[in-house]
């Protein structure tokens, strides 16, 4: 076994779907494909969004998606997070912001940025600016001074891949750290050097590569996986029906033989488990199409 690690981090929101499924099965393959070790996260750090993973650590679990060492749990980690912020802080690459969403959302942004990129308008706020912001009562978020306004990251399935990177929020005004923040400290903490999650998430990317870059971490290999989606084309939802493992009321192993199949490394009545699929995965040949379910 190599010294690193991939993993599967999900938000705990509920059950897991069909697609999330999918994806922690494929981050699985690919990281004991390459020798690596599998960590799990549950990305609670919200605590509006946060539910009791219970039930999706016992659907992993189900299939058979063995993991190394503790679980981690990224409300634990804020102590973590705080540190590293204060030291970019220290060196000047953080400001505060006073901007709403909507006024963020209204003001022009620069060409090559994505949509809902931040456009800088507190990047050079005076002193007394400052002061007379906080004395209206506005509580800043925290953002990077970033010093490039795009970067180019290699992901093994899209190869290059060049993407907006802006002032992205570091610590939000009510004091919750950033999602960007949160799992490239993280990731970089536990020893993972392969992250393999949903396309969806291809375009935010350069931007957590950036953040490697600006604390001086090695960033990781990227696998951005097709995602699920449902018969209308759209991203697969727990509103479209019976989704997740419980609602669809099928032994887990009927369930990993569909998603194998999906992959192409089985039928999908074929009696299989995770090792099975192992011994035929092959990370070059998985399907570059979404899978439509439903
Ligand atoms: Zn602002």
């Amino acid at each position: 076994m190599t010294a690193g690690a991939g993993r599967y981090a999900p938000t705990p929101s509920g059950d897991l779907h069909i697609g999330n499924l999918r994806t922690a099965l494929l981050a699985w393959l690919f990281a004991r494909r390459t020798g690596r070790a599998f960590r799990l996260r549950i990305d609670d750090l919200d605590p509006d969004r946060s539910r009791d993973p219970a039930g999706q650590l016992a659907d992993l679990a189900a299939l058979g998606l063995t993991h190394d060492g503790p679980i981690v749990r990224q409300s634990a980690r804020t102590s973590s997070y705080a540190k590293v912020l204060d030291g970019l802080i220290e060196g000047g690459l953080v400001y505060e912001c006073f901007c709403t969403r909507r006024e963020i959302a209204e003001a022009p942004t620069a060409p090559h940025h994505p949509p809902g990129a931040y456009p800088g308008t507190c990047r050079s706020l005076t002193r007394s600016e400052i002061e007379a912001k906080h004395a209206s009562g506005r509580t800043p978020a925290l953002r990077l001074r970033a010093e490039v306004s795009a970067l180019t990251i290699e992901d093994e399935l899209h190869g290059a891949f060049a993407g907006g990177v802006d002032d992205m929020v570091l610590r939000r005004a009510d004091g919750v750290h950033a999602y960007n923040l949160a799992v490239v400290i993280d990731d970089h903490d536990i020893g993972v050097d392969q992250v393999v999650r949903g396309d969806d998430l291809l375009a935010s990317t350069p931007r957590q590569a950036y953040l490697y870059d600006v604390l001086g971490h090695p960033r990781p290999s990227y696998v951005h996986v097709p995602l699920v989606l449902n018969a209308q084309g759209q991203r697969l939802a727990k509103r479209d029906g019976p989704v997740t493992m419980r609602d669809l009321g099928l032994p887990a192993h009927l369930v990993l033989a569909m998603l194998g199949a999906s992959l192409g490394l089985c039928a999908d009545d074929e009696q299989v488990d995770v090792e099975v699929l192992l011994d035929r995965f092959d990370p070059n040949a998985i399907p570059q199409e979404p899978w439509v379910f439903g």
